[in-house]
């Protein structure tokens, strides 16, 4: 069960409003990288998860996501305060309201006039919210892995959007909520290492063959070698042409057909046969006024003037 505490995880306290930074901070709101997203992979994660420890860490970690979900919407609600009030009760002039809340540059009109300055959820360029952001596969040491990678993101966002703002109380909020996403990756980083063994993901093992081989796809001037491929960790393949097809067959595609299924085939095949002896006037050609194609008509014209010359 769910029961909401009136206070905030963290103290927002917002110095003026900005209805533009506003928009801005929506991104964290109902943007894909934003805490609505977090929320619900943890939550929908924890719901499935059977290991105890598992199951207990994903629903305290999906709660608090919400609880930031609320610190980062009430700083969007906070920073759209003054806007709202001028634009419900009409105050001012028509332009001088215009100026005020399409004066960052951005959507933060559409957010007024819309969503009469609450938090929409949508992302901060007014995309709606979608649960495919959320990219649970239902196996932790594949799904631990994206969840760290989600922290990892969701990091970055706020230290972009903390760049963003002068305003020391929503920098200090802003602080908050991106330090607890680099927790959140630790304990993400800790559940995955408790598993053993957990790479690769999954049950069956990769084939050996291919498990360590490093194919040099992309030739050319600069080939730079490191441990993601050289030392002992790996088979290093300097030309992949020459070693393919890398199973030792043929390379070319077979496919087991009845009898019936190969008769329309064939009959598809020699309908739309192309005849490589063929010469075709295009359209294109037909519209060319220089008088030079080889195809056509027009084509004629040319030689002759040429013999007059000489
Ligand atoms: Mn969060
Ligand atoms: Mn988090």
């Amino acid at each position: 069960m769910f029961s909401h505490n009136k206070r905030l995880q963290y103290t927002v306290r917002v110095s003026e409003t900005n209805p533009g930074l506003a928009n801005l901070m929506l991104e964290q709101f109902g943007g894909p990288q934003g805490e609505l997203a977090a929320a619900c992979r943890y939550f929908t994660q924890a719901i499935g998860e059977d290991d105890a420890g598992r199951k207990d860490l994903l629903y305290d970690i999906a709660t608090e996501e919400l609880s930031h979900l609320e610190v980062i919407g009430t700083i969007v609600a906070m920073l759209n305060k003054g806007a709202k009030g001028r634009l419900a009760e009409g105050v001012e002039e028509a332009g001088d309201l215009y100026r005020s809340i399409t004066g960052a540059g951005n959507d933060s009109h559409l957010t007024q006039v819309l969503y009469g300055g609450g938090p929409p959820l949508t992302n901060s360029a007014g995309v709606p919210w979608t649960a495919a952001y959320i990219d649970t596969i239902g196996e932790p040491t594949a799904d631990l892995r994206s969840n760290i990678a989600a922290e990892a993101r969701a990091k970055i966002v706020y230290e972009r959007l903390i760049n963003l703002t002068d305003d020391p109380g929503v920098k200090e909020a802003l602080g908050f909520l991106m330090t607890r996403e680099i927790a959140h990756q630790k304990s993400f980083e800790k559940a995955l290492y408790a598993i053993e063994p957990n790479f690769p993901p999954g049950k069956l093992p990769g084939d050996p063959r291919f498990t360590s081989v490093y194919f040099n796809m992309s030739r050319g001037d600069m080939d730079l070698r490191g441990p993601w491929n050289q030392g002992e960790a790996w088979d290093f393949v300097a030309d992949p042409v020459e070693a393919s097809p890398v199973d030792g067959g043929t390379g070319r595609p077979s496919v087991g057909l009845a009898d019936a299924e190969a008769n329309v085939l064939e009959r598809m095949a020699l309908r739309t046969q192309s005849d490589p002896a063929s010469n075709p006037v295009t359209g294109a050609e037909l519209g060319r006024d220089d008088k030079s194609g080889k195809a056509g008509q027009a084509a004629s014209v040319e030689p002759q003037g040429t013999v007059k010359d000489k």
